[in-house]
């Protein structure tokens, strides 16, 4: 349930609601808005006495939130989140933010390498897993703590913010030590207890679509980080399973203006999961931007040949700016444009 201020209505007309709130044994979330301040009731179960609420002096309107996902849902929240990053960094304003970077940390050669690539054509953010979640257990795991302490070395070199990925909650703090943004993968999408803890967590989340699930099942995943606390959170489309083997995943771009419909949250795109091979990265890179992501998530190897995972859908940094290109002129074609790197980021 949200409660709408009237647009003038002062401190202390808040304050009331919010105590009443309380009172009445639910937790308030005011949220300052552009027009007036909306003062969202959590953990009510649908019972809460409307009437006691609209009563209150300053209160011009009680919405009920219909959608099975509250705080991420438009109706809580009509303006847009804009997650802020340091540096000045912003995701889902008018700019879009490019994330790109190996699978996975393999050495330390490879990794700054690749930074110092990505940054070079355009990119703002380092993208690279230590921790990875790979479906054999003989697959390549991922350096783990070291890879972290290379993704450290790699921010100092390029200046870029740094995405990478926490597999359970054991390690949601310890990437938080060195990320700029947690990612929490497909596979642990609905893994509540993850989640709970990236949800406590003070650093923003990308939280990826899982291999499988609805719209609605990724939103009520965001849920949880909401619900706990975390406001900065960043969805990511990646694909979901189809049944053609012509591409790894069925690239859902649909999913993009379906998030901007039903949720404040941006939406970033990751093409490079979503098809699984390079020579279709960029088409789709293309055509996620044209769709109004708020981002990419690409992967970007200085040799894929020779890449420990995702080989075959990392380009090769030639191809990387030639997305970069091609992307910018479509981001201006709709009004937007990709954010350029301004140096060290602190
Ligand atoms: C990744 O980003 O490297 C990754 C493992 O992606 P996903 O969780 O979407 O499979
Ligand atoms: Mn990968």
């Amino acid at each position: 349930m949200l409660v709408v201020m009237r647009h003038d209505a002062t401190e202390q007309e808040v304050r009331g609601v919010v105590q009443v709130i309380e009172e009445l044994g639910y937790q308030a979330r005011p949220m300052p808005g552009r027009q007036r301040t909306s003062i969202g009731v959590v953990g009510n179960d649908g019972r809460v006495d409307a009437s006691r609420l609209a009563a209150l002096a300053g209160v011009v309107e009680i919405i009920h939130v219909t959608k099975p996902y509250k705080q991420v849902s438009r109706e809580w929240r009509p303006e847009s989140t804009v997650v802020r990053l340091p540096g000045g960094l912003a995701v889902g304003g008018d700019e879009i933010v490019v994330m790109a970077g190996p699978c996975s940390v393999e050495t330390e050669r490879q990794i700054i390498e690749a930074a110092i690539a990505v940054r070079d054509a355009g990119a703002t953010v380092l993208r690279a897993g230590a921790f990875k979640p790979r479906s054999s257990p003989y697959a390549f795991q991922g350096l783990g703590v070291s890879g972290l302490a290379l993704l450290k070395r790699a921010r100092e070199e390029s200046g870029l913010l740094i995405v990478t990925e926490a597999m359970d909650p054991e390690g949601v703090d310890l990437v938080a030590e060195v990320a700029d943004i947690i990612q929490i993968g497909a596979r642990n999408m609905q893994n509540y207890s993850l989640l709970k803890k990236a949800g406590r967590a003070a650093k923003p989340v990308l939280l990826k679509r899982g291999l499988s699930a609805t719209i609605q099942e990724l939103l009520l995943a965001a849920e949880y980080l909401l619900a706990e606390g975390n406001q900065n959170v960043i969805l990511c489309e990646r694909g979901v399973r189809g049944f053609d083997p012509s591409t790894r995943n069925l690239f859902d771009v649909s999913a993009v203006p379906v998030v901007h419909t039903l949720s404040h949250l941006p939406i970033i795109a990751d093409p490079s999961h979503g098809t699984g091979r390079r020579q279709m990265v960029l088409p789709m890179a293309r055509a996620a931007v044209a769709a109004g992501a708020d981002g990419l998530l690409v992967e970007v190897h200085p040799h894929p040949e020779h890449a420990l995972s995702d080989g075959a859908q990392s380009l090769d940094p030639v191809e990387f700016r030639q997305l970069m290109h091609d992307t910018r002129l479509i981001a201006e074609a709709i009004g937007r444009s990709i954010t350029e790197p301004t140096g060290v980021r602190t």
